[in-house]
């Protein structure tokens, strides 16, 4: 049976792992495909372009939104980010599950155009977690941290939104959590309609006696 990917979203506060939890998965398990936004924020130190993200001016981004090559992006405290189209599609028809790590906006875009997407939810264990890991990340000033953690309040009202919630206390539990939780919608009836409806015309006309007799 050709088995189409699933596409997973992958939200969860600036700062709540994301970033390590995708790395393992990957390293994990090779049926994932993790998508490559294009952003207007500059590199971090040790980033990469076209390996963390597409690092693009505003007028490419602008212009990729009018193209219609991103499945959806947002704005997230100044800059735009978004999700380059193509990718996911071939991924998903070469039957990848097709990960998207991005923010809640992002993630009600994707949701709406893609129903049967999987949406899970990653948070610390708590909110002083939570600062703790973003001053020790030590990438960002203060003015950013602040509004980050500021945002990090807004996007806690639209929680519920998601599938499922994974608190990132240890690392390697996570992971495997997340991959179960992928895995498993795969099993999902709506992923194997044409099995059903085989199913279904078969029952229709099967009949004790000639089982019996076959046998
Ligand atoms: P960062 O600047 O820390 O790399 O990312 C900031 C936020 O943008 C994170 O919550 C991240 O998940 C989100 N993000 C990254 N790529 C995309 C994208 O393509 N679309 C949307 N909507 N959000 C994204």
């Amino acid at each position: 049976m050709e088995r189409q990917g699933i596409l997973a979203v992958v939200s969860g506060f600036s700062g709540a792992g994301k970033g390590t939890l995708m790395k393992e998965l990957l390293a994990r398990y090779d049926n994932y495909a993790l998508s490559v936004s294009a952003t207007t924020r500059k590199p971090r130190e040790g980033e990469v372009d076209g390996r963390e993200y597409f690092f693009v001016s505003k007028e490419r981004f602008q212009q990729m939104i009018e193209e219609g090559s991103l499945v959806e992006y947002a704005q997230y405290v100044n800059h735009y980010y978004g999700t380059p189209r193509d990718y996911v599609m071939q991924k998903m028809a070469q039957g990848k599950d097709v990960i998207l790590e991005i923010e809640i906006q992002g993630a009600l875009k994707v949701k709406k155009r893609f129903p049967d997407a999987l949406l899970l939810f990653i948070t610390p264990p708590s909110a002083k977690e939570l600062c703790r890991r973003l001053v020790g990340r030590g990438t960002e000033t203060i003015e950013v941290i602040n509004a980050r953690l500021h945002r990090a309040a807004e996007e806690a009202a639209g929680m519920e939104a998601y599938d499922y919630l994974l608190i990132n206390d240890e690392i390697d539990r996570c992971v495997e959590e997340m991959h179960r939780l992928i895995q498993l919608q795969h099993r999902r009836t709506v992923f194997h309609l044409d099995f059903l409806n085989q199913m279904r015309e078969e029952l229709k006309t099967l009949d004790a006696r000639s089982a019996i007799e076959e046998a």
